[in-house]
């Protein structure tokens, strides 16, 4: 299987082996992510070592995310740079602070003119090509 091909349009992403355990939580409905059991820090993107205190992957434990958290910055894109995007134009794009202690970037469901930074989001998952992923939208 090929992971750059598209599937109705959609980019897929390219799946580090690191990361596998993201994956199969999302075709779960869930949304992981690490905590590292030598610091207790959240981990995100998926580390092979803790980017914090430098434990190894061992000390790297996966969990499942509440799914909410604040919105911590965001952007209206107007124009899609790709036909599958410009279908869904505009649409919102931002980081969202989750309440586990991690920067996650997602697109933000509903109109910009309702959101502000702090506000408070949580994850619903969409179908996009072959996978679910997860998109915030207003609590
Ligand atoms: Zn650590």
């Amino acid at each position: 299987m090929s992971h750059t091909h598209t599937h109705d349009g959609w980019p897929q992403p390219y799946r580090l082996l690191d990361a596998q355990p993201y994956w199969e939580g999302l075709a779960a409905g869930q949304l992981k992510f690490q905590r590292c059991t030598a610091c207790h820090q959240a981990v995100w993107p998926a580390h092979s070592f803790c980017p914090h205190c430098n434990a190894d992957a061992d000390k790297l434990e996966w969990q499942s995310a509440s799914g909410r958290g604040s919105l911590y910055s965001y952007s209206t894109v107007l124009r899609g740079p790709t036909p599958a995007f410009a279908s869904i134009a505009p649409y919102t794009v931002g980081f969202v602070e989750m309440d586990e202690g991690y920067y996650f970037f997602a697109q933000i469901e509903g109109a910009p003119e309702t959101m502000k930074v702090g506000s408070r989001v949580e994850a619903r998952m969409i179908q996009r090509g072959e996978q679910n992923l997860p998109v915030f939208v207003l609590a």
